[in-house]
């Protein structure tokens, strides 16, 4: 399975990175070994010392699709979750000033962790999917589906463009505002319309 990832779509994100606003969606992808199986803390790694949180949206892909047109797309998606999207701030930064790839910031061991899935049927309110984090139990992300720059069908069309989508990949659909850092000793949960969806802690 892959994982894509979705970044700048949200306006008030965009804006306290300080980036441009985006005319296309834009992605880039983490490999398998970057989920964090559940029960497990996230190791902080040695590499870096700002390590950033993006909680969003996961979209699960149920079907296979190449260069699916956006009237189709939503069949091609059928589950949801709330996963972190761990960035190493610091390692991106520098990544970006050279111009470099951003791997090494984006896609190392457990960077991806997610929760579990709800079927999308299953949605309270699928039209604007709200969304968040606590950490160490007060709110530092809260998120709506409807404020996304480029919505899920919009993603997927143009994702599988690129790149065919397969049973089991899943797409992290953005982050809102409010990331920030995490250190040694904190507990997140993450939570999909209230509920909560998965929690672990930084070791
Ligand atoms: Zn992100």
């Amino acid at each position: 399975m892959k994982i894509i990832c979705i970044g700048r779509n949200y306006l008030a994100h965009v804006k306290e990175l300080d980036n441009a606003l985006p005319t296309e969606p834009m992605f880039f992808m983490k490999p398998d070994t970057a989920l964090l199986p559940a029960g497990e803390p996230f190791p902080y790694p040695d590499f870096s010392k700002e390590i950033h949180y993006e909680t969003e949206l996961v979209l699960s892909v149920c079907k296979t699709g190449n260069s699916i047109d956006m009237e189709a797309a939503s069949e091609y998606y059928d589950a949801i979750t709330v996963g972190i999207d761990f960035t190493a701030r610091d390692l991106q930064s520098q990544c970006k000033a050279k111009g470099h790839p951003w791997e090494i910031a984006k896609s190392f061991d457990y960077s991806a962790p997610v929760g579990e899935f709800k079927k999308t049927s299953e949605l309270r309110n699928p039209d604007d999917i709200a969304f968040g984090m606590k950490l160490n139990g007060e709110w530092v992300q809260q998120g709506h589906s409807r404020d996304m720059i480029f919505d899920f069908n919009t993603i997927v069309s143009y994702v599988s463009r690129f790149v065919t989508l397969n049973p089991g990949d899943y797409i992290f659909t953005g982050t809102p505002q409010g990331v920030g850092e995490v250190h040694v000793g904190d507990k997140l949960q993450l939570f999909l319309e209230d509920e909560p969806v998965f929690e672990f802690e930084i070791k």
